[in-house]
């Protein structure tokens, strides 16, 4: 699934291909009926049609595109979403759902092997607000956020990262790798980490996160950029991915396990608390 960096990279990416451009078409291809459940596509083409971008920002995972008289159309790509730049004329990409076509003929193009991905038109972002907790790179998410949210949880600490409504744009890439940089054991049950640990935690988690972002995300999990292009980041994790490998700091091995459903990544000698 792409999580906050590679979704941060989408998003710049689109701006220049989106910013105060005017919409005046949706395609819709078969296949995409799962995206028209809460809303028809007549009723997307309608909200959609003559409105222009004016910004592009994003929240934890999900892709905000504000439109002109206070719209807004929000993505979420989940676990097989991606987007591209097309024209009006392209013919129907590979998992084309939607095409949303602007007045210069350009368009942007969603794709969805799996089809869990979402789209919304919304008039205000406080949906967003319900529920996903600050956006993990942004200075709202810091140790005082954290210490409070961690106290009153009765999970893992991996489970609690997972959790959007506490660090919005992590998942299990950038969860593992922030828990192996801070050297704590993601099992460790989140209510016992110390300040000192969650104050690193935090550090750790903007530090992979930032890191990943300049590394154009982590391909791990068949995530591409708007031009198809694989991130670098996958090369750099220390962590996922990597059991029966040495650990790049001590060469213990590390070991995969499973925590709530998902593979989880760490070094038993870095990661003992
Ligand atoms: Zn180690």
């Amino acid at each position: 699934m792409p999580e906050l960096p590679e979704v941060e990279t989408i998003v710049k990416d689109l701006l220049g291909a989106v910013l105060n451009k005017k919409i005046v078409a949706l395609k819709v291809f078969p296949g995409s009926e799962r995206l028209f459940i809460k809303h028809r596509s007549s009723y997307f083409k309608k909200q959609l049609i003559n409105h222009s971008v004016n910004h592009l920002s994003r929240h934890g995972k999900y892709i905000i595109f504000h439109l002109s008289e206070k719209k807004f159309l929000i993505m979420h790509l989940r676990m097989t979403g991606s987007m591209s730049v097309s024209t009006r004329k392209n013919s129907q990409l590979k998992y084309e759902k939607i095409r949303i076509i602007f007045s210069d003929d350009t368009a942007i193009s969603f794709m969805d092997i799996r089809k869990f991905g979402t789209i919304d038109i919304v008039n205000t972002l406080d949906i967003l607000k319900d529920k996903l907790g600050p956006d993990a790179i942004s200075d709202e998410f810091n140790v005082e956020f954290l210490v409070d949210q961690l106290k009153r949880k009765q999970s893992s600490i991996k489970a609690a990262l997972l959790d959007q409504r506490i660090a919005a744009g992590v998942g299990n890439i950038y969860a593992d790798e922030a828990c192996w940089d801070a050297k704590i054991n993601p099992l460790a049950p989140a209510a016992s980490l110390k300040k000192k640990q969650i104050n690193q935690l935090c550090n750790s988690i903007k530090m992979v996160l930032n890191n990943s972002i300049s590394n154009r995300g982590t391909s791990i999990n068949n995530y591409m950029d708007l031009a198809g292009n694989q991130g670098y980041h996958q090369t750099k994790v220390a962590v996922y991915g990597r059991n029966g490998e040495p650990c790049i700091k001590c060469r213990s091995i590390i070991i995969k396990i499973r925590v709530v459903g998902r593979g989880t990544f760490y070094c038993p000698k870095c990661q003992n608390k």
